[in-house]
């Protein structure tokens, strides 16, 4: 794959951990095992935007307050989402 900060084809996916301040900004997380790209060339560790997206929506969507200082992504993943609507009713 190539790298987004100097467009080496040497980049390849990793894992790798990341600090993430919640959206409310109360804490931050440590998330590891999280998808990320290592380049050899330039030596950067990023996470792409799919993967930032995805962890975003999830910190949004689910209750923060019980979550642990550090999981790992897979984890953060797997939390319920508190549902905005209410998720039984069929009749719609
Ligand atoms: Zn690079």
């Amino acid at each position: 794959m190539t790298c987004n900060w100097c467009e080496s084809s040497h980049a390849t996916s990793s894992s790798g951990t990341v600090y993430w301040e919640l959206p409310d900004g109360t804490k931050a997380v440590t998330i590891t095992e999280t998808p990320s790209v290592t380049c050899e060339d330039c030596g950067m560790e990023y996470q792409e935007d799919s993967v930032v997206k995805e962890i975003e929506d999830q910190l949004f969507l689910i209750n923060t307050k019980e979550l642990e200082a550090e999981l790992t992504y897979k984890q953060l993943m797997a939390k319920p989402r508190l549902l905005k609507r209410n998720y039984f009713d069929f009749s719609s």
